[in-house]
């Protein structure tokens, strides 16, 4: 980028707001997904919505990309630029700017931590439900652009669900507001829907208003261990059966306990073979039979042991345990690859079988946890970048699950998107006629290919992209 450039962006956001230094970009050369780097050419802060139009404009008479960037947590690679350009980071644009109590609805701009969010609306006694286990550090555009789920999917929904009306820009400069605080609204096309999980490719959010509910008035949280995996996954199916829809229904393995207690130090089991972290919320009626009702299963199916927690700082204990997962394998090895496997809930005991068969096959080291509720598992390869040889059996692995997941009607991203790092994996799964309307569409919203170029799908130059070329991903 010239001199010239990097002082027009000085100018419209002032220094402090500019990074350009190559210290500087390393930060923001990666996210949390292992094997991808590359450095943008400048990173930019705006404090503005309005500075936000600017940059976008500034990108188009440069031919430059933008990538849009929360706080980096995306497991696809999502805020790397891959093609170079400016990397958005919506950071300081982080004020809420309306609770409305009447509407049930909140305000926020899109570089709102997701917890702080949380937090403030709960001071006025409403939930905002979605919750990913990186809520104390992500951004609500960030989980808008990926559709983040979280602990809580399986009874309340994702982050799509809470969408109510989205402010941005897009690619080519053009401002939109698209929904409101009405409940119902079908006037036009849903572009709120199609921006939602679109990964910074389709726009770029500045400010977002969410549906709040009221919180559950009771919760009870259980935990139950088993000695084989498949038994916990026919627990998971069985619970829904029984027409049980508990707000949390989550799993971690043998590889993961152990990780966790090692790193939380709570006193989980560590010879058992997999444990479910269970909640059920609600009216404190409904939640006792609930909470019975899963009991009832878990001895139907054999579970080893049950237990409650004892109250609500234990449940929070818990909970917290479960969120660290990710974090406590990650301190086993160099590299942590995790996956996103996302299966109809009555293939999950079949689907840790594949993951101990491909593990004993491909001679792994791996710890699987997730959101087992929503059928949706993170089998994590725990392995080392440096080794060639592990790599390519960790990718062989993946590569594997993926067969099964497909076959089975499952799909490839449950709830971290595709980015750069599951491309190939996506058109396995709609096929070239799905990645050509993809195509089509994010060739109107971004005509000239500069929003967040490469991720999802690699762009077709015929289909309008000027955007620099030589990824080093593509
Ligand atoms: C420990 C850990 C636990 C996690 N747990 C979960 C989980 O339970 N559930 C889950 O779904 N994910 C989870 N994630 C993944 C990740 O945290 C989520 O995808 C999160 O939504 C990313 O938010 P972010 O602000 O870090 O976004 P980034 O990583 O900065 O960006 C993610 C994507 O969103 C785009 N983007 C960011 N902001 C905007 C914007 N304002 N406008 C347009 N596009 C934008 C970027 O271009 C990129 O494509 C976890 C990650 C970690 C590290």
């Amino acid at each position: 980028m010239t001199k010239t450039a990097i002082g027009k962006l000085v100018e419209l956001l002032g220094q402090q707001h500019v990074l350009h230094e190559k210290e500087d970009l390393i930060t923001f050369g990666y996210d949390a997904t292992p094997e991808i780097q590359a450095l943008p050419d400048v990173v930019v802060f705006p404090t503005e919505a309005k500075q936000v139009v600017e940059l976008v404009k500034f990108a188009c008479e440069e031919g430059l990309p933008i990538v849009p960037r929360g706080s980096g947590t995306g497991l696809s690679g999502g805020s790397v630029a891959a093609h170079g350009g400016i990397v958005l980071c919506l950071t300081r644009l982080n004020r809420i700017l309306e609770i409305d109590e009447e509407n049930l609805t909140a305000t926020a701009q899109a570089g709102v931590v997701t917890l702080d969010f949380f937090n403030a609306v709960s001071t006025k006694g409403l939930f905002y439900p979605p919750d990913p286990g990186s809520q104390a550090i992500s951004t609500l555009g960030g989980n808008i652009a990926e559709d983040a789920g979280g602990l809580r999917g399986l009874k309340y929904g994702v982050t799509r669900d809470y969408v109510m009306a989205l402010s941005g820009v897009f690619g080519d400069g053009l401002t939109f507001t698209t929904g409101g605080k009405s409940v119902k609204d079908v006037a036009g096309y849903a572009l709120k829907d199609l921006l939602v999980g679109s990964e910074g490719t389709l726009g770029i959010i500045t400010e977002a208003t969410f549906k709040l509910i009221p919180p559950p008035q009771a919760k009870r949280t259980l935990l139950a261990y088993f000695v084989d995996i498949r038994t916990a996954g026919e627990a998971v199916a069985r619970i829904i059966a029984a027409k049980i829809i508990p707000a949390t229904l989550e799993i971690m393995d043998k590889a993961t306990i152990n990780c966790v207690e090692d790193y939380a130090k709570i006193g989980l089991p560590r010879e058992m073979a997999a444990l479910l972290l269970i909640e059920v919320d609600g009216h404190p009626v409904v939640v006792a039979e609930e909470a019975d009702g899963v009991k009832a299963v878990l001895q139907q199916v054999g579970a080893a042991e049950i237990q409650e927690a004892t109250d609500a700082e234990h449940a929070a204990q818990l909970a917290a345990a479960r969120r660290t997962a990710l974090s406590a394998l990650a301190r086993v090895s160099p590299t942590t690859l995790l996956e996103d496997a996302t299966v109809p809930r009555n293939r999950l005991a079949d689907t840790f079988d594949e993951i101990n068969r491909l593990t004993e096959k491909y001679q792994l080291k791996v710890g699987t946890f997730g959101h087992a509720g929503d059928g949706n598992l993170h089998p994590t390869v725990l392995c080392d970048e440096r080794d060639r040889d592990e790599m390519e059996r960790a990718h062989a692995f993946y590569h594997e699950l993926y067969d099964k997941v497909l076959a089975w009607g499952g799909t490839v991203s449950g709830e971290h998107g595709i980015g750069l790092a599951k491309k190939d994996y996506l058109e396995r799964q709609i096929g070239p006629g799905g990645i050509k309307v993809m195509r089509r569409i994010k060739h109107s919203f971004d005509p000239d290919g500069l929003l967040n170029p490469g991720k999802i799908f690699t762009e077709a130059k015929a289909e309008g992209t000027r955007a620099k070329s030589g990824s080093a991903h593509d």
